[in-house]
């Protein structure tokens, strides 16, 4: 039950005189210019909605009709990711850049390729998830200021990956928007951290997540107090693996036409390949997607990560151009 307070009360002494009651309670970070709120488990509760309203400071008790109460009400806005809108009613977004960060040389020039395709942010992993404990994972926290260098040179907002608890206030100084890789969608300590940084985030789908688990990370987020969420299809595990990833263009369209919620595509990890990033891209700005994060690099023949699926120059410029 979704319990809304009167705005002079003090949620931690509504909270007391509800635990006395014998509930179990969680504070929600209340979104921007919102009431304060307390979430209570249904199951935990012997006590009904008539008599948590008598309690003092509680101005509302309701039963949400969704599990995810606060993305509901997050429907139909746009986001501000930096000095960009995205989302519902906002033109589409083209977020690019290299799949990791490997030199301060490499990002400036896929900063100004991303920036001459008409892209408003940049990407590029300083941590890099990798499946091999001897690939290249990432130049860490010295690369997020060669990015945000990179970015500001050429006036792009950035978006950047997060792995873990310890880096998220260092990701929250340099990126616009925090991303969520899909390996960590349900690392729920994480969405925790990286909620309370108060930040955007980009929250990738895990690649064996149902919509509904891919909808409550994005609760989990906004709940610990994330500026907004917005989902990422980068594809899922299919049966055949003649694409890397099995972009699922349905759920696109789900969330962003029947839940009116900021969604964007990443063409780049569903193909596996830069010659089907064109075609995907389409079909998910068709499927009503917001916007693209798309892979890029100067020299995609020597990317140390990524490279058969980065688009070059004139691959991002064609891309760019073909955006509505
Ligand atoms: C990425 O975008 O850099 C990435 C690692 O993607 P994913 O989490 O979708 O595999
Ligand atoms: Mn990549």
């Amino acid at each position: 039950m979704l319990v809304t307070l009167v705005e002079s009360a003090d949620p931690k002494h509504v909270e007391a005189s509800l635990q006395g009651l014998g509930l179990w309670i969680q504070r929600l970070e209340a979104p921007a210019g919102g009431r304060p709120a307390l979430w209570i488990e249904s199951h935990s509760s012997a006590v009904g909605a008539e008599r948590i309203a008598l309690v003092e400071g509680v101005a509302e008790v309701r039963a949400p009709k969704s599990p995810h109460p606060a993305l509901d009400a997050a429907r139909g806005a746009s986001l501000s990711c930096g000095a960009v809108a995205l989302g519902p009613g906002a033109a589409p977004v083209l977020m690019a850049g290299p799949c990791s960060i490997e030199s301060p040389q490499q990002i400036a020039q896929a900063a100004a390729m991303a920036k001459r395709a008409g892209a408003k942010l940049l990407r590029g992993g300083a941590f890099k998830p990798r499946t091999s404990p001897y690939a290249f994972s990432g130049h860490g926290r010295q690369a997020l200021g060669w990015l945000r260098e990179a970015a500001d040179a050429e006036g792009l907002g950035v978006v950047t990956e997060v792995m873990s608890e310890l880096e998220v206030d260092a990701v929250a100084r340099a990126a616009d928007v925090i991303q969520l890789g899909s390996r960590n969608m349900q690392n729920f300590a994480l969405l925790r951290a990286v909620g309370a940084s108060h930040k955007p985030v980009l929250l990738k789908r895990g690649m064996a997540a149902t919509v509904h688990e891919w909808l409550l990370a994005g609760e989990h987020l906004l709940a610990a107090g994330a500026a907004g969420v917005i989902f990422c299809e980068r594809g899922i595990c299919g049966f055949d693996r003649s694409t890397r990833n099995l972009l699922d263009l349905g759920a696109v369209a789900l969330l962003a036409r029947v839940h009116g919620l900021p969604v964007v595509v990443d063409p780049s990890h569903a193909a596996g390949r830069r010659d089907l990033i064109p075609a995907l891209a389409s079909a998910a700005l068709a499927a009503g997607a917001h916007g693209l994060l798309v892979e890029a690099h100067p020299d995609p023949a020597h990317a140390m990560s990524d490279g058969p699926q980065a688009l070059d120059e004139q691959g991002l410029a064609a891309l760019g151009r073909a955006l509505p």
